[in-house]
């Protein structure tokens, strides 16, 4: 019901402000849980809080947030219409990447986040979070290609921020998003038909595992 996922989140954000479960905590301004709608079809997972994140406890609010906002309406979308969180709640310091341990901390709120939700299609935005569904893999060479499991789909593209360090991205960018509504429709299908969750459609290749770089 969707007062209980609004109220599972709310829940699991209470938990996010004041956790100390890892070192991200000292430098935060603000923890960001994540926010959305919390009966999303669609969740998009990014890396962490960035600075403007930070300064409002809000995910992709700053530059990235703003390219991503153009690239949901490119398919019509609100960010009011989908759920937006990191794999890590707490700005790491400086922009650096997010530490195994830290990712490893925070990973039950957002497993906690997508138990609530329950999204039909998860959007990783970057490779720390395709790195939880396509382990080992490059972004380079998956990006754009959904993996079907258990009824959901997961769909990795590069990272916003990546798009607008390396502008030569963004049209990959832009022809990644617009597929996205394809593969909500292609989960819509299979579950519809009463296809095996987990079993590919017919017209899309399983994905290739690949090795590490
Ligand atoms: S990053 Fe996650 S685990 Fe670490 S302090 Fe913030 S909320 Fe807690």
């Amino acid at each position: 019901m969707a007062e209980d996922r609004a109220a599972a989140l709310a829940e699991i954000a209470a938990q996010v402000r004041p956790c100390t479960k890892c070192e991200l905590h000292r430098g935060r301004t603000h923890a960001v849980p994540g926010a959305g709608n919390p009966n999303a079809e669609i969740m998009f997972i990014g890396e962490g809080p960035g600075y403007h994140e930070d300064q409002q406890g809000l995910p992709f609010v700053g530059r990235s947030g703003d390219y991503l906002v153009q690239l949901l309406k490119l398919i019509g979308l609100t960010r009011d219409q989908v759920f937006i969180g990191n794999v890590v709640k707490c700005r790491p310091s400086g922009n650096r990447d997010p530490l195994p341990d830290e990712i490893l901390a925070c990973k039950p709120y957002l497993d906690a986040q997508i138990a609530a939700i329950d999204p039909l299609v998860i959007v990783t935005l970057g490779r720390f979070s395709m790195a939880r569904y396509f382990p080992g893999a490059k972004i380079t060479q998956i990006h754009g290609k959904p993996k079907y499991d258990n009824g959901r789909a997961y769909y990795p593209m590069f990272h916003p921020a990546a798009a607008l360090r390396a502008q030569a991205l963004m049209p990959q960018m832009e022809a990644d998003m617009r597929r996205v509504l394809e593969v909500l429709a292609q989960v819509k299908k299979m579950r519809a038909a009463g296809a095996s969750p987990s079993e590919p459609p017919k017209d899309e290749p399983p994905p290739t595992q690949l090795s590490l770089f």
